[in-house]
Parts: C-alpha cells; structure tokens; sequence
C-alpha cells in the first residue's frame, strides 16, 4: 500500500457516503478510486442525484435518492458530508451496530502525509485560513486551504507532501464525528450564539468546537482569542496538556500575538518581535486585526519569517461576500456583508465604519442575540432596512436605537435605501441569519445583492 496511506490502514471494502455535495462526491470519488465499493446515500430527487452522479464521472458507484435506508448501513465504515446532521436516525443507527461513522475532514486528516493546521470558532474562519494561505505563500512555503471554506480535504491532502501544510477550516459539525483528527495547531477564533437553531443549548455548541483539541498533546498548540472570556479562561484550563497562545491581546506569562493600536506585536517562545502596521493591511476592521493575529500565529508555527509573514497578510484582498466593496451610486458607497450569519457579525460589520452607516439585516432566524449590536446601532447606524423571517425579533431587539423600516424583498430593501441615503453614506449588507429563507446560500444572497446594487449604480454612470 502507498505510503501516504498509514494512518488509516487498509481501505474498507464498502465505504457509504452521506450527503452528494461537494465533500460527499469528492470522496465517493477518492475511495473509488482505490477500489471501494461506494454506495452514495442522499435525501434529493432520484434525477438529480443520478445527474450530479453521471457530470462526476462516477458511474459504476451504487446510490438511492430520497431517503437514507438500511442499504445505507451495508457498510464498513460511513463518510458524513459536512452538511449532513450527525444525529439521522440513520447515523445513529450506524453507531449502534459499532459502524465507525466520520466526517469528511477526519478521511482526508488519515490519508494526510502533511501536517494539519486547523481553524474553528463561530465567525472569522474562512478569513483567518485565507490569511494563513497567503502568508504560506509569501514565504514560499507548500501548502493547501481547503475545508469548510468549500474545497473538500480529501480533494487536496493527497497532493501536499510531508514538508507542507494542510490549512483547514473545521466546522463545528465536522468536529462531531472526528476520531483521530490530530492537528498541529489549532485557532479556535471565538465563540458566539452560532447555530442555536442546531444544538440544543450554547454549552452544547461551544462543546463542539471545544472538540478540535480532543487529540492535541503537549507539543501541539491551541491558539485561543484572549478577548473571549470563555476562550480566555478555558486556555487557563488546557494550559498543562498543550501548549496555549493567545491572540487578541497580551497576555502576560503566556506566549500572545496581539495589535498594540495598529501594530501587530508577539511574544512566541521567548522571542519578541514586530510583525508591521495594521494600517497597511488590505482588510481593515478591528475583527480582521485579530483574524490577522491568529493567522500569523499559524504562519508563524509552520516556519514562516515574520517580513514574509506580514506581506502576506498585509497583501490579501479579503473574500467575496465579507464586507466587499461592490459600487457608488451617488456618492453612497455599497458593501455585501453576505456571509454574515450571526449578531457578532452585524456589529463588527457596522464598527468597520466611522459612521453614517445604513444597514440592511435579517433573514432566518438562528437563535442569536441581537441585543449585542444595540450599542454600534445607537452610535453609528443612520437607518435600518429588515428583511426575512428574522425581522420582527430584530426590531424589538432595536426599536428606538435608530429608525428602522421592513422590505418584503432584497431588491425593495435597497430600493429604500437608495431613497433614504446620501452623499457620503455607507450602505452595508451584513444579514446576521442564515440565507435559506429567500436564497440558495450565502453566495445567492450576495451575488443578488451585487446584481442589484450594480444595476443602479451603472444606471448613474453616464457611459453604463
Ligand atoms: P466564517 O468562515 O467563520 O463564517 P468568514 O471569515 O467567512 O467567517 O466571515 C463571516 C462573517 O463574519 C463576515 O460577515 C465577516 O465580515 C465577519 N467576520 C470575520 N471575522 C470576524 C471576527 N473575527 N469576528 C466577528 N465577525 C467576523
């Protein structure tokens, strides 16, 4: 057997994989092609799924659509898609008859020869392993990004030699059915009311994510966000078993990455250093000051020099969706905030600017407190357009903090912005909720906002 395959042994004869999406296929794909028997198992229409079968090249691999039966547990070994509950009847079933059941992340961690250097936390993921990827690359060091951010691990593991890095985002429902996912180092980059809607208490959500140290030992580190007073007093806890460095701010006696004003400072063990000005970053926004900082922590652990480091995180252009500038329509400036699923979202969204914002918010409701951004809408929001299910618990939330509106549609929301704004103003998109009340995803939700947003500003632009 190949040598990159030791951590996980002999393949198992028949492999079934929960969930066709990206994560799903790309291991149907993975497995097959070393010999498994792959039965593939979704809940969508029995066209589609032959069709998402048929443009992957994956004929030969059995299948059913519509529901998960017992043809499911006909199985060595169960591969979950990260979208897929690890609480199905089905799942739990397989669990019962002593079937090991793991993410997708937990494969490509087994047939991984590079060490993994992992992200989790309720927001700042896809950004803070960006960040990482960039300052990997300035200085010329192999790796991968790949994760929850929407490139499949086991897509990617196979390619990286002993001497890279894998750099992945771990959601917290991957970190269910992890086993011996061992990571070098892990950022855990906060943790807020994320995801009420799946777990059933905060303490249940945070136990999740506190998952991703379940394997690390006293050579590997947990990087942990010092102005979470959670994170800050659980590092205290873990600070005999594994090696604790915060991010955020300086914490004395313990090896910290931090941002004196705008300079991006350390402590890591026992040097000091200056890792540049903050100002010179292409992403601004205290929250991407401290995406910065754990990512250089992370850069800093894979060999990285601190100039290449900081060129790197000072020359990334920042994600699609996060806080993205998309056009001016009369000296109003626009931004898509689409990826914005949580309260903490809204408000880091709103103090990126100095002020005279005007926000449009809401969508599926997920549980979380909209209470914590009543201070930044009281000091720096002009108006409040509401849209989706959220809108009415967010403006009880609101009421009297600024004027708030309701639209029915995105396109009325920023039709009512574009009559409520003026020269100079700052229009964000940052929802707060999830999407699937109006919109496929996230993406959708974006990408129509910027369709819309820019068809009024073309309509301005005298050539457009
Ligand atoms: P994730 O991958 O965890 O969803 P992203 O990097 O995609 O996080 O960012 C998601 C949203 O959260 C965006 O709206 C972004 O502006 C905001 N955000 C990014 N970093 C942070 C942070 N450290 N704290 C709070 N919000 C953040």
């Amino acid at each position: 057997m190949d040598v990159m395959f030791d951590m996980i042994g002999t393949f198992p004869s028949r492999v079934t994989i929960l969930g066709a999406a990206r994560s799903g296929i790309a291991a149907a794909k993975f497995l097959r092609d070393r010999g498994v028997t792959v039965f593939l198992s979704d809940r969508c229409p029995q066209e589609k799924l032959e069709k998402i079968i048929a443009e992957n090249g994956l004929a030969g691999v059995t299948f059913e659509a519509q529901k998960h039966t017992e043809a499911a547990l006909k199985a060595n070994l169960i591969i979950l898609s990260p979208g897929v509950p690890s609480d199905l009847p089905v799942v739990v079933q397989a669990k019962k008859l002593s079937i090991p059941v793991w993410s997708e992340m937990e494969l490509g961690f087994r047939v991984s020869r590079a060490p993994f250097l992992a992200v989790t936390g309720s927001t700042g993921k896809s950004t803070t392993v960006s960040l990482v990827g960039s300052a990997l690359a300035s200085a010329g060091i192999e790796h991968v990004v790949a994760g929850n951010i929407g490139l499949p691990v086991i897509g990617l593991t196979p390619n990286v030699s002993q001497k890279g890095f894998v750099v992945a985002e771990v959601s917290s429902f991957q970190l269910e059915t992890i086993e011996r996912f061992h990571p070098k180092a892990a950022v855990v980059t906060n943790l807020t009311k994320n995801h009420l809607d799946r777990y059933p208490s905060e303490e249940a959500y945070c136990s999740a994510k506190m998952e991703i140290s379940r394997n690390l030992t006293q050579n590997d580190y947990l990087i942990l966000n010092a102005c979470d007073a959670r994170l800050f007093s659980w590092g205290k806890e873990m600070s005999g078993r594994v090696r604790i460095v915060y991010f955020g701010a300086n914490v004395p006696g313990h090896d910290s990455f931090w941002c004196d004003g705008t300079i991006m400072m350390y402590r890591f063990t026992e040097t000091c250093g200056t890792l540049g000005d903050c100002r010179r970053m292409k992403l601004q926004g205290r929250h991407n000051f401290d995406n910065a900082s754990a990512a250089a922590v992370l850069a800093k652990i894979a060999g990285a020099p601190d100039e290449a480091i900081f060129d790197g995180l000072s020359s990334f252009k920042g994600l699609p969706h996060r806080l993205e500038f998309v056009a001016e329509i009369d000296g109003v400036r626009w931004y898509n905030d689409s990826k914005s699923t949580t309260a903490e979202s809204i408000d880091c969204a709103v103090r990126s600017f100095d002020g005279n914002v005007h926000l449009i918010a809401g969508g599926k409701d997920k549980g979380c407190d909209f209470s914590v951004v009543g201070k930044a809408v009281k000091e720096r929001v002009k108006s409040v357009v509401l849209i989706g299910e959220a809108a009415a618990r967010i403006e009880s939330q609101w009421k009297g903090l600024a004027p708030i509106i309701r639209a029915l549609t995105l396109q009325d929301a920023i039709e009512k912005m574009i009559s409520g704004t003026r020269q100079g103003d700052t229009v964000v998109f940052s929802p707060g909720c999830s999407s699937f009340d109006m919109f496929r995803d996230f993406e959708d939700r974006g990408e129509q906002f910027c369709l819309v947003v820019r068809k009024y500003a073309g309509r301005e632009m005298p050539n457009g």
